[in-house]
C-alpha cells in the first residue's frame, strides 16, 4: 500500500534543504520502487503569515493520518517579537505533543572522514556513535502549574513543574532499551536522583525494567557528570536515555562533538513508530535563502524515517552510504569544509547524494 509521507518546510533554510531530501525520496521512488506519495503544507512562520497560527488545523489532521511527516525547521527574526502562543515554535510542539511522539532520537555519528571538523582531538571523537533517546512530551516543559505570578510582597516570580508519571518513563525506558539491543547493548540513564524526586523514581522504574532487557549493560549517571563525560571521553556512550530538558541540552552538545549541527538527522516517534524526521539544527536564517546550507541532516532525516516508520531499512541504509561516498570524494558545503575540499552548494550537494545512489 501506498504510504503517505507529509512534508513541512517551514521558515529559513527549511524549504532549500527539504527540497534535497524529495530529491533523494523521488529518486529512490523510480530506482526502487519506494511506494510513497509526498505531500507539502505549512508550518511555523510561513503557516503563520498565512493562517494566523503557526500550525492549522487542517494540517494537523493531515500530519495525524500520515504515516510520516518530514519537517525542515522552524523560526527566524520576522516572528521574533510576536506572542509566545503564536510563534513558529508552538507549531513545532503542537505537532510533538498531539502526535504524541514522546520518543525523540537523535544520532551522533562521526562520519569518519569528518573527524577533523570537531573542536575536540580526532582520537576523541574518531568512531563516534552515541544515540540520544529524549522523553520528548512531558517532564518540566510541559509540567502544570507553571507561570509568572506575584507574590503578595509585590515581587513576581517564575515557576515551572517537573513531573514525569510511571507510565511516562516505562514507555521512553523500553524505547531506549530496545534501541540499545539493536546496538552495542549499553544504557546510560541520565537523571538527577542525587537532588530531584522525579528523577529518584526515574532511575528506579528504569532498573526494574532493566530484567526484562539481561543483555544490556545499565549504567546511572548524573546530569552535570553526563554533560563532562560527552566532552572528556564520549565514546564510553552507546545509547543515552533521558527526560525532555536534560535530553535537549546533552543532544546538543553532543552534535557539536560531531563537527556540524549540519550533519545531525532527527526522529520523533510515537508508541506504534509513526514519527515525524526533522534535522536536529534550526532555520539558520543567517544563511537563508543563499543556497548554502548543509542538507545532509534532512537527507539523513529522510533516511530515518525510512528505516523507522517506512519499513525501508535496505533503502535507508543505501542513503547513508550515499552520503559517505560524497564525504569521500571530498564534497563539502560551508559548514563542513576544510582545506583541499571542494566547497559544494546546498542544491550540488544533494544532486551529488542522488548520482551516488
Ligand atoms: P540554528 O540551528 O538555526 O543556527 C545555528 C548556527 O548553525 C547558524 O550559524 C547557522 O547558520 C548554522 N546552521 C544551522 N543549520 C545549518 C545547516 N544545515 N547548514 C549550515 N549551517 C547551519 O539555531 P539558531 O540560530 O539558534 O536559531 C535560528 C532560528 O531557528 C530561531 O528562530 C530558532 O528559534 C529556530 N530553531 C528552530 C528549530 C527547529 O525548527 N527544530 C531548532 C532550533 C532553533
Amino acid at each position: 500500500m501506498t504510504q503517505q509521507v507529509l512534508v513541512l518546510p517551514g521558515d529559513g533554510i527549511g524549504p532549500e534543504i527539504t527540497a534535497e531530501a524529495l530529491k533523494v525520496l523521488e529518486a529512490l521512488k523510480i530506482s526502487d520502487g519506494l511506494d510513497i506519495e509526498m505531500s507539502e503544507d505549512l508550518v511555523g512562520g510561513a503557516a503563520y503569515d498565512v493562517h494566523g497560527v503557526p500550525l492549522a488545523d487542517e494540517t494537523m489532521e493531515k500530519a495525524k493520518a500520515a504515516d510520516a511527516v518530514l519537517l525542515g525547521a522552524v523560526g527566524g527574526y520576522k516572528w521574533e517579537s510576536l506572542d509566545i502562543s503564536v510563534r513558529p515554535e508552538k507549531g513545532l510542539l503542537r505537532l510533538r505533543s498531539e502526535m504524541q511522539l514522546f520518543a525523540n532520537l537523535r544520532p551522533a555519528f562521526l562520519f569518519p572522514q569528518l573527524a577533523n571538523a570537531s573542536t575536540l582531538k580526532p582520537e576523541v571523537v574518531a568512531g563516534l556513535d552515541i544515540l540520544i533517546v529524549r522523553e520528548l512530551t512531558g517532564g518540566i516543559y510541559f509540567g502544570q502549574p507553571r507561570g509568572i505570578r506575584t507574590l503578595e510582597n509585590g515581587e513576581r516570580q517564575g515557576f515551572n513543574t517537573y513531573v514525569y508519571s510511571e507510565s511516562e518513563i516505562k514507555r521512553i525506558a523500553h524505547v531506549a532499551f530496545q534501541a540499545a539491543m539493536k546496538r552495542n547493548k549499553k544504557l546510560t540513564s541520565v537523571d538527577k536522583a542525587n537532588v530531584l524526586e522525579v528523577t529518584e523514581l526515574w532511575r528506579e522504574i528504569v532498573n526494574q525494567i532493566a530484567p526484562e532487557y539481561p543483555e544490556v549493560e545499565v549504567k546511572h549517571m548524573y546530569v552535570d557528570n553526563a554533560a563532562m563525560q560527552l566532552v572528556l571521553n564520549p565514546k564510553q556512550f552507546d545509547v543515552m536515555v533521558t527526560g525532555n530538558m536534560f535530553g535537549d541540552i546533552l543532544s546538543d552538545e553532543a552534535s557539536m562533538l560531531t563537527g556540524s549541527i549540519g550533519m545531525l538527522a532527527s526522529a520523533s516517534l510515537d508508541s506504534n513508530n509513526k514519527g515525524m524526521y526533522e534535522p536536529s539544527h534550526g532555520s539558520a536564517p543567517d544563511i537563508a535563502g543563499k543556497n548554502l546550507a548543509n542538507p545532509l541532516a534532512t537527507i539523513l532525516s529522510a533516511a530515518m524515517m525510512l528505516r523507522y516508520s517506512l519499513n525501508r531499512e535496505d533503502l535507508a541504509v543505501k542513503i547513508e552510504a550515499a552520503v559517505g561516498k560524497v564525504l569521500d570524494q571530498g564534497l563539502r558545503t560551508g559548514d563542513i569544509f576544510s582545506e583541499g575540499m571542494t566547497k559544494v552548494s546546498c542544491s550540488e550537494m544533494g544532486d551529488a547524494v542522488v548520482a551516488a545512489l
